[in-house]
């Protein structure tokens, strides 16, 4: 789950880091009011779940109330990677001497709660990774103890030759990891952590994603979840229990099971194509969740074609072939559909989608080589 750069710097205060004070607009004319109670120079900053608002224009200082509301009359009618603004947060412009980058990921490789720091903060740190990988600093996190007040240091001091400056980022760092721990969080970052002219450390930035899997026992951080500022079709999914991504190709895949929908993508990447979306319709057998899954595909306009991935152990095939008989009849298909099905009761899945008008595959290979040539025009 995704939360605000707001609501992200609402659990780092409370965590003691030094964060200046800002509030939320949905209106110019609050972010104009809000500006004048602060006073001097503000920055106006799009509240998406979206990195790079910089660059799209969803970040502006403004030198007067009047200017503030300006600035976010423009900032609340854009649109940021498809997701509309509705909210800014006003908040007092720091003057920023250094920019430099502080995160916390979770690591499959290390199983560890990674730290990585920069002193070249302020841009993509994917930037950096690449171009100048010497400029980062990573450092695991032992869960046992947390981030020990050595291991801070050493970050510190990678990121300020100042001793003051390195010791209030080690505290920081601290702060960090304590926050990220307590939250489920599966990043927190804060790019830029700035230094002011007079030397006081800030983080004017606040990024944090939250583990799904963590929310059931965390209800506060769960209340966090903004619908609004959703991709719909993630919302409808997620109402409807279906573990669904929406991507950037043109097949729609509807498997079960995440390996085999890993290995499906693989697949059909492998073939020249570029799926859709990731969907799990998971181990159960419920006709519901196939209906569930059609009708989120096919209401992505950018879906050519529906590729059916079935492996029938818990799953019963013929569940599946009636949920997309269902679904079919309520909502006739625009595109193309092919189904591979195989495993527990497949003869009778194989009838039903038969008598229906369907015909099914049982060759994985051969049906994604099909959904890739019917999605992208060329004949199979
Ligand atoms: P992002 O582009 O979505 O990561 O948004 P950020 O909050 O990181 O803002 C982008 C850039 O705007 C920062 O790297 C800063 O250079 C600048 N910026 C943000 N807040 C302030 C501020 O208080 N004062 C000044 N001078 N610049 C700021
Ligand atoms: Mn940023």
């Amino acid at each position: 789950m995704n939360i605000h750069e707001y609501q992200a710097k609402e659990i780092f205060r409370d965590a003691g880091i030094p964060i200046p004070p800002g509030e939320i607009a949905a209106t110019p004319e609050e972010a104009e009011r809000i500006a004048r109670k602060l006073g001097g120079t503000v920055v106006v900053k799009a509240q998406v779940h979206a990195g790079g608002r910089g660059k799209a224009g969803g970040v502006k200082l403004a030198s007067s109330p009047e200017e503030a509301r300006d600035v976010a009359a423009k900032i609340l009618a854009l649109t940021i990677k498809d997701l509309p603004v509705e909210k800014v947060l006003v908040t007092p412009a720091a003057e920023i001497a250094t920019e430099a980058y502080a995160g916390i990921i979770v690591d499959r490789s290390s199983k560890r709660a990674v730290f990585m720091v920069s002193p070249a903060g302020g841009i993509d740190i994917e930037e950096v990774a690449e171009k100048t990988p010497e400029k980062i600093m990573r450092r695991p996190v032992d869960p046992r103890y947390g981030l020990r007040t050595y291991e801070a240091m050493e970050m510190g001091f990678f990121l300020y030759d100042d001793v003051k400056q390195a010791r209030a980022a080690a505290k920081i760092m601290q702060q960090l990891y304590t926050a990220f721990a307590a939250s489920g969080a599966s990043l927190a970052e804060i790019n830029p952590l700035v230094t002011t002219p007079d030397g006081e450390v800030l983080a004017l930035d606040a990024k944090m994603v939250i583990d799904d899997n963590e929310l059931d026992r965390l209800p506060a951080i769960a209340a966090l979840r903004d619908e609004s500022s959703e991709a719909a079709s993630e919302v409808d999914a997620r109402n409807a229990s279906l573990t669904f991504i929406k991507l950037e190709g043109n097949v729609g895949c509807v498997v079960n099971g995440a390996g085999l929908a890993m290995a499906t993508m693989d697949l059909v990447k492998y073939y020249g194509g570029e799926p859709a979306n990731f969907l799990d319709i998971g181990g159960s057998s419920n006709p519901e969740k196939v209906v569930n899954a059609l009708r989120i595909i096919t209401s992505d306009p950018s879906v050519k074609a529906i590729l059916f991935n079935i492996f029938g152990g818990i799953t019963r095939t013929d569940d599946v072939a009636n949920g997309i008989v269902t679904a079919t009849k309520q909502n006739p298909l625009k595109v193309p559909i092919v189904i591979r099905l195989t495993g527990t009761n497949e003869e009778i899945a194989l009838k039903i989608l038969q008598e229906n008008g369907f015909s099914a595959m049982t060759d994985m290979d051969e049906a994604v080589k099909k959904a890739v040539a019917l999605a992208t025009g060329k004949a199979a």
